[in-house]
């Protein structure tokens, strides 16, 4: 389970600092909400050996009519999603009215949560941070986030108790490209036999209202459910265990759909936070959108962290019933103009209400997870490295040719293949393309991105 950090704190305190600067960690993976979101940003970071959500709750300003503007509930909402807050102050401008109006609210949602002094460069930092301590919240830690002084630190803190708790383990960013040893066509064989017994986690989202839940209550209304759980809080998907046709699956229903008591339901069904999870922790994604409002801003937000994670994805386009050729062929181009960078993900046009084209979808559902999860041996992908190289020299960089040596697998859903070589940092992008569309035919890979690391020497 990723863990979700919220930055809270007044206005210019450094909170976006702080946001730019961790979800830069990992090149640009930062996704933005158009629409879904107006004040807040979500991003994903990698630092200090965890993988996190961080979310820029905007500003809360405090001292608005007891945090009541409508810009402060959606803070506070972020708040209540979060597993760990980072409570942002500022040690040059000390502590404001504004400041003890978050603290008290904090307190009393009894959430796990670090006091940050920022902008600690130039002051002298234990004197300044030193009134910080009647926030009432304990350890005050102190910061500078434009210098990135404290940073590491301070995810090191606010998570490893986290990670403990919830058994995480932290990765020490070594053995992830390392696997030099050979990957037999045996081993691959039995890993991959393995992998049949496994459930596939599929996650559906999608903005509000576009079919999800309906979508769920078909399949399940088709399909077998064996047993489904009930976690308390609005922020955490239902997991549903299914099987079709000797397959096991877990549905990730981000929509609520099955939460007995319906109480929650009306207080938000959608949450961005929930999704993201969801997405995280599945092995598909299925993106449902709705053919009647055309592909909005928050679809591309959506299918944007889905990239990002790396997910095995299939589109949906649902309501497809009910409209003329004209808005069908209409829908089509904007999917062509709007989609046409992710070819590799199959689109199909459903009604979720009336059931029409829904069998269908498990057929990509599974080429796409049996893609994303495939288990190539070394010497099958060097053979394929090899190929790609005969029919396409590498270029010459400072006269001298690139010379690729070997490929082996660093990684699945997504797949990652390493290749190593003399020069391969050099090789220009259109080359590394092209190999990565080698290997998207050659593997007959489809339903999930691709990802060529580069090795120098071998
Ligand atoms: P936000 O409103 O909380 O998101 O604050 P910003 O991230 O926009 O930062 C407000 C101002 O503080 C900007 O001018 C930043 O450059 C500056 N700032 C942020 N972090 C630091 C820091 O560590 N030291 C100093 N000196 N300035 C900072
Ligand atoms: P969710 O918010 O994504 O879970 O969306 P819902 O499943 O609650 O559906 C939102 C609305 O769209 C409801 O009124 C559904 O009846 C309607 N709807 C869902 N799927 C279809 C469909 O395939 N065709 C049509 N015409 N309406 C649909």
């Amino acid at each position: 389970m990723i863990p979700v950090v919220a930055l809270v704190g007044r206005p210019n305190v450094g909170k976006s600092t702080l946001f730019n600067r961790l979800t830069r960690t990992r090149d640009a993976l930062v996704a933005d909400f158009p629409g879904l979101t107006r004040d807040r940003k979500y991003g994903r970071a990698h630092l200090a050996g965890y993988e996190f959500i961080v979310v820029d709750t905007g500003g809360i300003d405090g001292t608005e009519e007891g945090i009541e503007t409508r810009m402060a509930e959606q803070s506070l909402a972020a708040i209540e999603e979060a597993d760990v807050v980072l409570f942002m102050t500022d040690a040059r401008a000390g502590l404001t009215a504004a400041d003890l109006a978050i603290a008290q609210h904090l307190r009393s949602r009894e959430k796990t949560t670090f006091v940050v002094a920022n902008k600690v460069d130039g002051v002298d930092a234990d004197s300044a941070c030193a009134e910080f301590w009647s926030l009432g919240l304990g350890e005050v830690y102190q910061m500078a986030a434009s210098q990135g002084r404290g940073v590491t630190n301070m995810i090191e803190y606010s998570l490893a108790p986290y990670a403990e708790a919830m058994g995480i383990v932290k990765d020490d960013g070594e053995g992830e490209d390392d696997e030099e040893r050979e990957y037999t066509e045996e081993e691959a064989e039995a890993d991959q036999k393995r992998l049949q017994d496994l459930p596939i986690k599929l996650a559906i989202i999608g903005k509000p209202n576009v079919g999800k839940s309906t979508l769920i209550n078909r399949i399940l209304g088709e399909e077998r459910v064996v047993v489904y759980d009930e976690p308390g809080t609005t922020r955490d998907s239902i997991y549903i265990p299914m099987e079709r046709e000797g397959r096991e699956y877990i549905l990730i229903d981000t929509a609520g759909v099955r939460r007995r008591g319906k109480v929650h339901e009306t207080v938000e069904k959608f949450s961005v936070i929930k999704t993201l999870k969801a997405v995280e922790d599945s092995n598909v994604v299925l993106l449902v959108i709705d053919a009647r409002e055309g592909i909005a801003e928050q679809d591309l937000g959506l299918l944007g962290f889905a990239l990002n994670a790396g997910r095995a994805l299939v589109i949906a386009v649902n309501k497809w019933d009910g409209i003329n050729q004209e808005i069908k062929d209409r829908v089509k181009s904007e999917l062509d103009r709007r989609l046409g960078f992710i070819d590799f993900a199959r689109i199909h046009f459903i009604s979720a209400l009336h059931g029409t084209g829904v069998g269908h979808i498990y057929e990509s559902i599974e080429e796409a997870y049996d893609s994303a999860t495939k288990r190539v041996s070394t010497a099958m992908l060097t053979r394929i490295m090899q190929m790609a190289q005969d029919d396409h020299q590498p270029p010459l960089v400072n006269g001298r040719r690139v010379k690729l040596k070997y490929a082996h697998a660093g990684g699945y859903n997504p797949p990652i293949v390493v290749v190593h070589g003399n020069q391969v940092k050099k090789l220009p992008d259109s080359y590394k393309r092209f190999m990565m569309n080698y290997y998207r035919r050659s593997l007959k890979v489809m339903g999930t991105p691709i990802q060529l690391r580069f090795q120098e020497g071998g």
